[in-house]
């Protein structure tokens, strides 16, 4: 879809992140050092946290017939000039992502993700190799006035932190909302925070950026100190995910701090939960903006966090009960 069939009123959500070949290898068991296996079966797929969380923030926008979406979503980021770079940048326009500002460097290789999961229990090994996304520089965040354009940026941390700090920076500037999903997991510099209306992470990154064993996440009240800890460094709405215990949030919007914890769905048989937590970030991402937009017209827009959240798990229910990353992310029709 190009940006021409959108129109002003309609908010925008630009995620700024990675884009990668996933390499797909199901194996019996990993492999021990020096010992080669033989794959079960084998895929490649399109990948990489950003360009997943913009898929998934326009499959939930519309329906699979991509008519009236409820948000312009647009990405930002590199792939080399290659058949995997012409195979993600057609992912994204198929599922309604627009990829204009998707850079094709010259001489570059598209990243990859080598991921190899273990049959029997469905854990996997990841190995990335950035490539191409390595070179999404600072110079992307002001390059061609997308910031101006947009109401909600989306980032994770699969391109250069100078460049996530560079843009957290400057959306502030602009009143851009930000949502940062800190994945894979790195200490943020602490000034990063004052910019943060969404910081919405699993128990590992949570324990990572907190500073906290993971197991401090077992209890509610270990839940609201250490989300407490981010608010007090400025972020608005801590979101913590949970897997199969369900979603934590906490809040401060509006000047008084509202807490909850909402319980996985039920009766839920997990296949595959490669692609859950992007779906999380597209569907609250969704609710978010469209708050901010109502907010900005006088209309209220107040934001229904735990309506959100509730929503958000929801949907990311129908994706671990289905294979693969993108494909198993739904269209809004096949959740509401
Ligand atoms: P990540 O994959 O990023 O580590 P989680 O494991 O927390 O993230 O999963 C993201 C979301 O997917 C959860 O918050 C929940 O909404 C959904 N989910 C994950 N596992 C289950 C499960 N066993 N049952 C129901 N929903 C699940």
């Amino acid at each position: 879809m190009s940006s021409t069939a959108t129109t002003s009123n309609i908010p925008r959500i630009t995620i700024l992140g990675s884009l990668n070949t996933d390499l797909v290898a199901y194996v019996p068991h990993h492999p021990l050092p020096g010992e080669t296996l033989t794959a079960t079966s084998f895929m490649t797929s399109p990948g990489g946290k950003g360009a997943n969380q913009a898929v998934a923030c326009a499959k939930l926008s519309r329906p699979r017939s991509l008519s009236s979406p409820s948000a312009h979503v647009s990405m930002v980021g590199a792939v080399g000039s290659d058949s995997n770079g012409d195979m993600l940048l057609h992912n994204l326009q198929t599922h309604g992502v627009d990829s204009s500002l998707v850079t094709k460097l010259p001489n570059q290789k598209t990243g990859i993700a080598m991921i190899v999961v273990e049959a029997e229990t469905g854990q996997n090994r990841i190995i990335i190799s950035g490539e191409a996304n390595h070179s999404v520089g600072e110079e992307y965040v002001t390059a061609g006035g997308w910031l101006e354009k947009t109401d909600l940026l989306i980032m994770q941390l699969e391109v250069p932190m100078g460049t996530v700090v560079r843009a957290v920076g400057e959306a502030k500037a602009r009143g851009v909302d930000v949502l940062l999903n800190p994945a894979p997991a790195r200490v943020l510099p602490e000034g990063v925070y004052r910019g943060l209306k969404h910081l919405v992470v699993n128990e590992t990154e949570a324990a990572i950026l907190g500073g906290v064993e993971e197991r401090e996440l077992d209890t509610m009240e270990g839940l609201e100190r250490v989300g407490r800890m981010f608010l007090e460094k400025g972020v608005e709405n801590f979101i913590a995910t949970l897997g199969g215990r369900g979603v934590f949030y906490l809040t401060r919007e509006g000047g008084e701090e509202k807490r909850g914890l909402v319980e996985a769905e039920r009766g839920v048989r997990v296949v595959d939960t490669t692609g859950a937590g992007d779906t999380f970030v597209g569907r609250y991402a969704l609710d978010a903006v469209r708050a901010r937009k109502e907010g900005e017209g006088g209309e209220g827009g107040r934001f229904d966090i735990e309506g959100a959240v509730r929503r958000a798990n929801k949907a990311a229910a129908v994706t671990v009960q289905r294979e693969g990353a993108a494909a198993s992310i739904p269209w809004r029709d096949e959740v509401e």
